[in-house]
């Protein structure tokens, strides 16, 4: 079982956010922001190479819920999914990371 797959089994605890049927939110054990959340599907999926259009419609309105329910979603917030080897994505379970609660640095 991966590691997200543990935290969502519960074997791994975690500071969760929000959570439904489908996904969870936790908090990043190793924030890069003042507000670090990982978002997932309960599924496993390894990347977004494997997301479908029907996860992916059901995901959107559960992030903006996580952005809503972190208070962020009107100053603003930074979503990313790493993607691979070269996209430097360390847990294959595909999960967004949403950083926020202050002005981020440009990266792009
Ligand atoms: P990636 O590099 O794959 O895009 O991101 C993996 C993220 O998972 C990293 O930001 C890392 O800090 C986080 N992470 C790794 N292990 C754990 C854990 O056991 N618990 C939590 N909450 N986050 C973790
Ligand atoms: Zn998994």
């Amino acid at each position: 079982m991966c590691l997200f797959c543990k935290i969502i089994s519960g074997d791994i605890p975690n500071k969760t956010v929000l959570e439904n049927e489908n996904f969870l939110a936790f908090e990043d054990i190793n924030p890069q922001a003042k507000i670090h959340v990982l978002i997932i599907p309960k599924v496993h999926i390894a990347s977004f190479n494997e997301m479908t259009s029907n996860i992916m419609q059901e995901m959107t309105p559960f992030i903006q819920e996580v952005a809503l329910t972190l208070g962020v979603k009107s100053d603003g917030y930074r979503l990313i999914t790493n993607i691979g080897s070269n996209g430097g994505q360390e847990v294959g379970h595909i999960h967004f990371h949403l950083l926020a609660g202050e002005k981020l640095g440009s990266i792009i």
